[in-house]
């Protein structure tokens, strides 16, 4: 079965790998991340909540991650695999995924963290299919609009440097000691994410084989 855990810093590259591999094992990309932003998007009571935290660089708390999560979960088309991107984020998030499903694989996407600050601060997005961009590295067709749809891109608003700062200190301070715990278990298997988008998928082909 193809349960896979994507770990990494934000801006490591996990949503870009995920999409890709998505299309090519027919399983689900399930990131919290976007879940909780079409929340947001919507305007629903979580979204709201999740929204305050997110626009910081905080983690939403627990609870709120995990209803969204465990209710997508339950949907078929988990059936025959799924790749998780952005959850677990902390050692309680693993705790509690443990309960709701088991999983195969545990993929850390390892990049020093220059690379990271770089990578965020060009990032847009498609707010229509949630394709992920790069001014630099990833650039549209068409300037400023989704190749797909045409939608105009946007700059995630927890994108800036300020919230950027909070995500890096928040992922070493309670998401590395999650790696710990996968690696101490002997299920973390590491991946470079540095290089281009085609080497990275390359590398996590080889790390599913
Ligand atoms: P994450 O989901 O881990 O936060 P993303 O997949 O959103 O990361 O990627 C962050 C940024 O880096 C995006 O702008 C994306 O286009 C770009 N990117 C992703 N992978 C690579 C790569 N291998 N080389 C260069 N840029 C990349
Ligand atoms: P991401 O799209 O993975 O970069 O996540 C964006 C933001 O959504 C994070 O900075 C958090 O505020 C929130 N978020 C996503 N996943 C989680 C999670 N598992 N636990 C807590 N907050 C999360």
């Amino acid at each position: 079965m193809n349960r896979i855990i994507l770990l990494g810093p934000p801006g490591a590259g996990k949503g870009t790998q995920a999409k890709l591999l998505s299309q090519e094992l027919g399983i689900p990309h399930l990131s919290t991340g976007e879940m909780l932003r079409a929340a947001a998007a919507q305007g629903t009571e979580l979204g709201r909540r999740a929204e305050a935290f997110m626009s910081q660089g905080k983690l939403v708390p627990d609870e709120l991650v995990l209803g969204i999560l465990r209710a997508r979960l339950e949907s078929s088309d988990t059936r025959r695999g799924f790749i998780l991107d952005g959850y677990p984020r902390n050692v309680a998030q693993a705790e509690s995924l443990v309960e709701i499903t088991p999983i195969d694989h545990v993929l850390y996407f390892e990049i020093p963290e220059g690379v990271l600050v770089e990578r965020l601060s060009q990032r847009r997005n498609c707010p229509t299919c949630g394709t992920v961009y790069n001014l630099v590295t990833q650039p549209p067709k068409v300037p400023g609009r989704c190749d797909r749809d045409g939608t105009p891109l946007v700059q995630r608003s927890d994108d800036t440097e300020e919230a950027v700062r909070t995500r890096l200190r928040v992922y070493r301070e309670v998401t590395l000691p999650l790696l710990d715990q996968y690696r101490r278990q002997g299920r973390l298997r590491t991946v470079s994410a540095s290089g281009s988008v085609d080497e990275v998928a390359a590398r996590v082909r080889a790390a599913l084989a």
